[in-house]
């Protein structure tokens, strides 16, 4: 690689080349680009709750009187509030801006150059930008044609260098959940497991008792989802007790906002509203996985997130990704294959009548 020059040179050799994330378009910057006004376009690229938040949240932001205040950097109260919800003790939880920053921190706390960090592919592609950005190395066990995965051949590449197993469940993209049989092998060979339940509200099954078990096993569970808090950025996990002391150590101070505080406390208040809303998701993602079975050109999979994923046949996902994005109606591009948020009813008739002029 060329040495490069000016301010440049002094950048980290690591980073030359880091390919970053690549998140979700946002309707701001398709503006004159597509068919139709920012107000009509139908956003199913990012897994956002269509319904938004609780409107005890909306209502409670507003209210608040003090945002000059810092939050509370130990998130004493929020802790407490999670932990109700979680079943395990404050002492025991960490909140972070999303589960994402939760994900960064626990590689920068096990992972240095030359540890390996289990990964079953295709899934969340944060665990591959936190592992390379500390310099660790990714071990891609690629799933089955289901996409469960394989135990036995994943024991067999564990070793001295690996430092932590990243499993999402349901999994992101392909929303398939791993049962407990599985999970429990992978704790049992003593590395720490990291369970990413981002979705957990829409498929109802959870790891969460088997932190009582397991002194290697992490739960991570977002808010971005389930209460529709992505733009207010708030996740936590369930850490053995020496690991949520790290983490508080570690992490950037005061890292939950004020604003995201009174969320959790407001959405976890109405849980009988978001349930609900939960319920009109899940049935809303039947119907689209019923629908999209009839599109000739895709091959959608079960599943029990907020989204579906479709192998798109001759491969030709980037074009259908910007055939429907012309029309207005965004998903998410993996090159051969696409994952769809579930939306309202309304928008899933606007997805499928725009897939039937293709
Ligand atoms: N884990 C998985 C599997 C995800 O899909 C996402 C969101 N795309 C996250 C974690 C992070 O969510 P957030 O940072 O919004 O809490």
């Amino acid at each position: 690689m060329e040495m490069p020059s000016g301010i440049e040179r002094f950048v980290r050799p690591q980073f030359r080349g880091f390919t970053g994330y690549s998140a979700s378009t946002s309707p701001d910057t398709l503006e004159g680009k597509v068919e139709v006004s920012q107000r009509d376009i139908v956003k199913l690229n990012a897994n956002e709750n269509p319904y938004g938040c609780s409107p005890r949240v909306l209502k409670a932001l507003a209210e608040k009187p003090e945002y000059h205040i810092y939050p509370d950097n130990g998130q004493q109260m929020l802790r407490r509030t999670i932990a109700k919800y979680a079943g395990f003790p404050a002492e025991r939880i960490v909140a972070g801006h999303g589960s994402n920053s939760l994900i960064d921190y626990l590689v920068r706390l096990f992972v240095g150059p030359g540890d390996e960090v289990i990964n079953f592919s295709p899934t969340f592609d944060l665990y591959r930008f936190s592992t390379q950005m500390y310099g660790g190395t990714l071990v891609n066990i690629p799933r089955d044609d289901n996409f469960n995965i394989d135990v036995t051949k994943t024991l067999s590449f564990v070793n001295e260098k690996t430092r932590l197993i990243f499993l999402a469940t349901p999994n992101n993209p392909t929303g398939t959940v791993i049962g407990q049989g599985d999970i429990r092998r992978l704790l049992e060979t003593g590395i720490p497991v990291i369970i990413d339940e981002a979705y957990y509200e829409f498929s109802g099954e959870t790891s969460m008792p088997l932190a009582a078990e397991f002194d290697n096993l992490i739960v991570l569970r977002s808010f971005s989802k389930w209460a529709g808090l992505a733009g207010l950025r708030v996740g936590y996990g369930v850490f053995p007790l020496r690991i949520a002391e790290y983490l508080m150590a570690i992490k950037i101070p005061h890292n939950v906002s004020a604003a995201a505080e009174i969320a959790v406390r407001e959405s976890l208040a109405d849980l009988d509203y978001l349930q609900s809303r939960i319920r009109d998701i899940v049935n809303e993602r039947e119907r689209l996985f019923t629908e999209l079975k009839k599109i000739p050109f895709l091959t959608p999979f079960p599943s029990q997130a907020n989204f579906i994923y479709c192998l798109v046949k001759d491969g030709q996902a980037t074009a259908l990704h910007d055939a429907l994005e012309r029309k207005g109606v965004l998903i998410r591009n993996f090159t051969t294959s696409v994952r769809i948020s579930v939306g309202k009813p309304e928008q899933t008739d606007k997805l499928i009548r725009a897939l039937r002029t293709i």
